[in-house]
This record gives structure tokens, sequence and C-alpha cells, in this order.
């Protein structure tokens, strides 16, 4: 099955505890497309980026089987930039720096060849123009996830309220879950966000691993102890793109293929977080995605009666 994917194709600057880099390919629709590339071929990227994105950046993700025809370039505007720096702990950052640029008066025009749309990734983005692209797709798709951010908790909460209303699935972190939420209690929270809209709610809480509700069920997946760290830029988006994309891949959105599809998800974001940027996520074998989803699969197996 094919996936649509929204979101933000950026430059980012990155400051971790262990370098900092220049401006850099990143957005959220970038993480998430080229993390769901290694599930299905057919991943078609509805965005926006200036006349200053680097050619051969599209041509890559082209390579990887993302569809462009969506991408819409601004040749005399700036793409959308994101600075952020790290805590220590790797699990806090501090935004520096959004300048919106080309998002500011994003609309985002879908092509006739996507409309046969089934699984519709609303990555990180204002949420009038994620609701706009579920406005213009002629049949609602057979799920709608949706992710957010602070930013837009904050400065457009109305509108996110009206976008939520229309979406299956709501992918964020426990941060703004609580903050989405005014709940402290992560169950608490779940439980009025799923009075928002959204059917089934996942929350990423980073090395913490994350957790799946669906009205009274609840489902945890740990996330993988891993040595080094270097950047968790796009892990949540990198979560997302394996998330729909083995839903997608499978055609199954049962609640229990959705436990199989956050392990597939935090697998990306475990890939996703050892390199600075989308470096990560360029270029993982079968191999290496089956031996670390088999990692995660060891993690939470018991031997023996309990
Ligand atoms: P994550 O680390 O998964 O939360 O996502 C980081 C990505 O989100 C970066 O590559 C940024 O370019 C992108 N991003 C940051 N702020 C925003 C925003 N307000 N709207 C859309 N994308 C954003």
């Amino acid at each position: 099955m094919s996936v649509l994917v929204v979101g933000s194709v950026a430059f980012d600057a990155i400051e971790t505890p262990f370098g900092k880099t220049d401006k850099i390919i990143g957005g959220a629709a970038t993480f998430i497309a080229l993390a769901a590339s290694y599930f299905t071929k057919k991943i078609n990227l509805i965005s926006v980026v200036g006349g200053d994105f680097p050619k051969d950046k599209i041509a890559l993700m082209q390579r990887k089987g993302i569809n462009t025809e969506g991408l819409q370039i601004k040749e005399n505007e700036k793409s959308f930039f994101w600075a952020g720096r790290y805590y220590n702990d790797l699990n806090t950052r501090d935004t520096l720096i959004t300048e919106l640029n080309v998002l500011a008066n994003f609309d985002p025009i879908v092509p006739p060849s996507y409309q046969d749309c089934q699984f519709l990734m609303l990555g990180n983005l204002t949420p009038t123009i994620q609701r706009t692209v579920i406005e213009r797709l002629h049949r609602r798709p057979r799920l709608i996830v949706m992710d957010t951010m602070n930013f837009w908790i904050q400065t457009a909460y109305e509108e996110l309220l009206k976008t939520l209303k229309l979406v299956d699935v709501l992918s964020i972190n426990d941060e703004e879950a609580r903050m989405l939420s005014g709940e402290y209690s992560l169950v608490k929270a779940a439980k009025k966000i799923l009075s928002l809209g959204p059917k089934v709610l996942v929350v990423k809480k980073g090395e913490h691993g994350a957790l799946l509700f669906k009205e009274h069920r609840v489902f945890f997946a740990p996330a993988l102890p891993l040595e080094e760290v270097f950047d968790p830029t796009g892990a949540g988006d990198s979560f997302a793109g394996g998330f729909i994309g083995y839903l997608a891949k499978t055609n199954d959105v049962s609640f229990e293929n959705m436990k199989r599809a956050v392990l597939f998800g935090s697998a990306m974001a475990s890939f996703c977080v050892q390199k600075f940027g989308t470096e990560a996520l360029l270029d993982i074998s079968d191999y290496q995605l089956n031996e670390r989803v088999r990692q995660f699969v060891d993690l939470m197996q018991l031997e023996g009666e309990i």
C-alpha cells in the first residue's frame, strides 16, 4: 500500500554534547519518508522547499523510492529552518530558532496521482495545512496518523483541535502529551487526548520507549539501550515512518498489528539517533533491520513461569 507523507522538508542546525552541525538536511517529512521507504516503495511526498534546498538531496529521496511530485520548490524563497540544542541527557532540547520561511504561506497541492491514498502520515506542520490535505483528498484514507509538536500546541491550539478530530492515530512525545492535555499523568493525558478525536495515541518517551493507548488497552515497548546516541533529531519522525510504513506494508490496522508497528517504529528511531541528521537512515540493510527488531523482541522476552 502507498503512504502519503506530509510535513516539513527543512534545514536543521543541531547542537548535542557530541558536536554541532551547520545547516544539514532535515524536516519531519524527510525523516518519515526515508524511514517508511524501508517498508514500501510507494511513498508520495507533499511539502515545500525554497530555491536554496540542494537538488541532489531531492534526487537522493527519489532514489529511495520517494515520489516528489508533490514537493513544491519556491525558487525565490528560503526553506524552513530549525535549530535546536540538546542537554546532556539527550532527552530534552531547546528550540533555538524556528524560521517558517516557505512554510508560512504553504498551499499543499495534492497531485491527482496521490488521490488513491490509503495511509496518510501527517508529519509535523501547521495543523491547518495538515487538515487541508485531508480535505483535498477525494476519499478518506484508511488510516490517518498525525504528529505535532509543542510549537503548534502553543501557537495554533484551536486549529490543532480541529485537525485532531479528523485523525485516527496521534503520535507525540510525553512532554507534548502533557502540554496538550494539561495532565501530568500520562494515563490521564491519554484519556483526555483520546476524547479529542484520535482512536489511538502513541506517546514516545525517547530512551524510555513508547506507549500505545486505545480505549482501555495499553501496550509498552522499550527503546533499545544504545551505547552511543549522537543526535536524537528526527527520532520521533523516524518512529512515525517505521510505524506507518509497517502498517502499510502489512495492510492491517488492528491494535495487535499496531503493537508490531511500534517495534518497527522504535527500530527505525534507534537507527536514526546513531548518526547526525538523516545520515543513519540512508543505508540500512534488511538484515540490519530484522536483527534490530529481533533485539527489541529479546528485550521484552521473559523466560520461565511467573
Ligand atoms: P523530531 O526530532 O522527531 O521531533 O523532529 C525534528 C524535525 O522536525 C527537524 O528535522 C525539524 O526540521 C522539524 N521541525 C522542527 N520544528 C518544526 C515545526 N514547528 N514544524 C515543522 N517541522 C518542524
